[in-house]
């Protein structure tokens, strides 16, 4: 593989050299706690290159890992990648990596609602005070920073509400403070944008998402630049942190194919997007592509492609209403999560009780869709039934 090829052909030859698959396509699952050595040169060799793709102990790691390491690595073009159990481990441990007690976190208002909960729930414990900002706040970020703030935290595009962020701006401002820059990069994947070009120190990926891409593993990964790396994945080695060979394996045969789902779930997407924008009931569709979606110049100007995950809002509804829209689905399952080969769905209620920066206007109810790989028109007759239902509801 050449620094030149293109994306697609990027995606199927990462992590591929012959010393993770010893001559076969995919490297296999090597299983292992206890590796031996026949002499103390041979250990001493391993204890030296451990960090280096040499195996040393289940732990570290073996060939099945550091194979897909190095893909991801390569496609979010940073200096490491560390592999976590789930995204939520990512995210864990990237925090944990770097902040202790006294430290100050500036997290988004729109992060992913478990990622929210660890600041409350666990970091607060520990002494680590975390400060919310409005996803749209840009240059104003500057305001927030004290002097004992160390990370500031981004999620691009917000979790259910979908505001991209500024990332150049919020990863400059923070660098002039020697804030360290995490992104949960989890709706880019690792294709669809260059968070080290615009700044970020660590990105983070629920791979359990579109890398895995069939609903069935889970798992997270966080890539740090050369700065960061070693901390990174030090301190998560520390935690404990690991993932099953038989999982990575999966993780990495999903990732082969990531080009081409991405692709159709883009164009599945927009073109059940556009199809809402026509609908009386619908007040705005929140997908980034959309100039209705806060944040949609950055989109513009930080992404190469969308993806299927997107939400819209309706001029009105209550629970009974939304209900009968988004039960009895034909082919839109309900259920958390995205990232696989099928349309999901999802009516959101609550959204201010994981906002504190900002407020939602809760009048107006909130559906989140993911469209998977069916055919798109199939997609569309399903929710034109689920409006029917929805309107009956009103309409009484
Ligand atoms: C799903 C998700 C996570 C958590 O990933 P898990 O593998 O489910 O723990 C984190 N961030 C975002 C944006 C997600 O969508």
């Amino acid at each position: 593989m050449s620094k030149d090829d293109k994306l697609a052909t990027q995606i199927v030859s990462v992590g591929r050299e012959k010393k993770f698959t010893k001559g076969i396509i995919n490297p296999p699952v090597f299983r292992a706690s206890t590796v031996v050595f026949d002499t103390m040169d041979e250990m001493r060799f391993a204890i030296k290159n451990k960090t280096n793709g040499e195996m040393f102990y289940g732990r570290r790691g073996t060939p099945t890992h550091f194979s897909f390491q190095q893909a991801i690595c390569e496609l979010e073009g940073g200096a490491g990648t560390a592999l976590y159990s789930s995204g939520a481990g990512a995210i864990s441990s990237a925090l944990l990596s770097f902040l202790k007690s006294g430290d100050h976190l500036l997290m988004v208002d729109t992060a992913y609602e478990p990622t929210r909960d660890l600041c409350n729930k666990m970091l607060a414990g520990f002494g680590i005070e975390t400060t919310y900002y409005d996803p749209m706040i840009g240059a104003g970020i500057r305001e927030l920073i004290r002097p004992n703030t160390k990370v500031l935290f981004l999620e691009s595009p917000g979790s259910i509400t979908m505001e991209v962020q500024d990332v150049p701006t919020l990863s400059r401002i923070a660098h002039e403070h020697d804030v360290i820059v995490m992104l949960d990069n989890t709706w880019a994947s690792p294709i669809n944008s260059r968070p080290f070009d615009m700044g970020v120190d660590i990105s983070i990926q629920a791979a359990t998402k579109y890398i895995v891409g069939h609903s069935d593993v889970m798992m997270g990964t966080a890539t740090a630049n050369e700065q960061h790396w070693e901390q990174l994945r030090e301190n998560s080695y520390l935690m404990g942190q690991t993932t099953s060979p038989d999982d990575v394996y999966l993780a990495a045969r999903g990732l082969r194919t990531l080009g081409v789902r991405m692709a159709q779930h883009n164009k599945n997407a927009l073109k059940v997007a556009n199809w809402l924008v026509t609908r009386a009931e619908v007040d705005h569709v929140r997908h980034p592509a959309f100039d209705t979606c806060p944040g949609h110049e950055f989109f513009k100007r930080d992404f190469s492609s969308g993806n299927g995950l997107f939400s819209f809002v309706l001029k009105q509804g209550d629970l009974a209403s939304v209900t009968a829209f988004v039960e009895n689905m034909d082919h839109f399952k309900m259920g958390f999560s995205w990232g696989g080969f099928e349309s999901l769905i999802l009516g959101v209620f609550g959204i201010n009780n994981i906002r504190t920066a900002t407020q939602w206007d809760s009048s107006k109810p909130l559906i989140r869709l993911h469209i998977g790989l069916e055919d798109a028109d199939d997609l569309i007759a399903d929710l034109d039934a689920a409006f029917s239902r929805y309107n009956a509801i009103l309409q009484k």
